[in-house]
């Protein structure tokens, strides 16, 4: 038995956040158990990021390998697992060189950093304009929550960052309007997940592209919860047929252990010379063991089609289920990520399914107050999508029925 609970969260933790009331302590493929050793579907995956589910056999004897041989070295040297990593990311994509943070929003930032560098290193500095759009997320540092479209996420640390436009999400003709020669980069998730779980449409990123050709700018895909294999390609852009010049990846690139990722083309990253940019742990072997197997797991025809498979199996969940208690008007997303819309009388009701699923013993997400979020596995089985789709059944009935 354990003296830790919950309420030492008020009293040791800040209060930045507000954790549900169990605590998880165990968990294996798409299921994980309380304090209590009750079990619970995870349909949430820590956030679209345990992409291979929980304890995953080879990705833990990966880890424990690494642990044994090597942790940490610092940048002074280089080492095998980031070596290894970085070829195969390069191998996997457009991109022709990697640089390794710990974090989504750490990769951002390089990006971001790098994108203004490469303007400045070519064009002069009044070339440091970045377009990005509204409802988009980027992480919490405060360059990225500057450039990311939620005011929520910068009221009251001001002053921030300038030169930065956020437009309408999706919106052509704003887009073609607001690109000058001043524009260094334009940073767009091809999937926005926090912001409710809305594709680009092709149109607009395809438009995009040929902005950024035209003025030369850089173009950045934050694919940090779209990309390593969410919506069945191993990164989203391949689907809308638009190549970035930068790409971000985090998330499910560890399956859970901390490690993002910044990758671009070989004249792109040149930029970032010798001392301009840098971290203590990003590219530690440990992070880079554990990314190179899970890379390898993911980038696998069997799980990269299955995803298809997967998704079809929860829409048709989904859409029975709001047969019986109308209460959604689209299921939208690509692939493993999936938003279900709150119609009209339910808007502002997200959270109200999140708790009533955790009740019934489900683990989902919320992208705002209006969406209920879906970021299970890429490799879940089929009887626990069928486990968690009773379940989710019965908390939407209980919403339903309290309204
Ligand atoms: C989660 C997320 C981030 C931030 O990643 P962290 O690892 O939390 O810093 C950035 N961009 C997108 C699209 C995300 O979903």
């Amino acid at each position: 038995m354990t003296d830790v609970t919950r309420d030492m969260y008020d009293q040791y933790q800040m209060p930045n956040y507000s954790p549900a009331k169990i605590i998880p302590v165990r968990g294996e493929g798409s299921r994980v158990w309380d304090q209590d050793d009750r079990c619970y579907i995870d349909f949430a995956g820590g956030i679209a990021v345990t992409a291979l589910g929980h304890a995953h056999p080879e990705v833990v004897s990966t880890l424990k390998r690494q642990a044994d041989s090597l942790w940490h070295l610092s940048n002074v040297f280089t080492n095998e697992p980031a070596l290894e990593l970085a070829r195969k990311l390069c191998e996997a994509t457009f991109a022709e060189r990697v640089f390794f943070a710990n974090s989504g929003g750490e990769a951002n930032e390089a990006a971001f950093k790098l994108a203004r560098r490469y303007a400045f290193d070519h064009y002069g500095e009044d070339k440091h304009e970045i377009i990005s759009f509204n409802d988009s997320f980027h992480g919490r540092t405060l360059f990225t929550v500057s450039v990311g479209g939620q005011p929520k996420y910068t009221y009251g640390f001001g002053p921030l960052p300038s030169g930065i436009t956020h437009l309408p999400f999706n919106d052509v003709n704003a887009l073609e309007n607001a690109v000058t020669d001043k524009t260094c980069t334009i940073v767009v998730e091809p999937i926005q997940g926090e912001g409710g779980v809305r594709s680009c449409s092709t149109t607009f990123l395809k438009t995009a592209r040929e902005l950024c050709d035209a003025h030369n700018a850089l173009l950045v895909f934050d694919e940090v919860q779209c990309g390593m294999g969410r919506t069945g390609s191993l990164y989203a852009y391949e689907q809308f047929g638009v190549t970035p010049d930068i790409l971000t990846t985090a998330k499910a690139l560890g399956c859970g252990f901390p490690i993002g990722a910044m990758l671009a083309r070989a004249d792109v990253a040149a930029s970032l010379v010798v001392g301009t940019h840098g971290s203590t742990y990003g590219g530690n072997p440990l992070a880079c063991a554990v990314a190179s197997k899970v890379l390898d797991l993911i980038n696998t025809p069997e799980v990269l089609n299955g995803v298809a498979t997967r998704r079809q199996r929860i829409e048709d969940g989904l859409n029975e289920i709001n047969s019986h208690y109308p209460m959604f008007n689209e299921v939208r997303g690509r692939g493993l990520l999936i938003g279900w819309v709150l119609e009209e009388t339910f808007k502002g009701r997200s959270r109200d399914v999140l708790n009533a699923a955790l009740d019934e013993g489900l683990f989902i997400l919320v992208a705002g107050p209006d969406v209920v979020r879906i970021a299970p596995s890429l490799i879940v089985p089929d009887a626990d999508i069928d486990e968690a789709l009773v379940r989710l059944d019965r908390a939407v009935k209980k919403v339903f029925e309290t309204s």
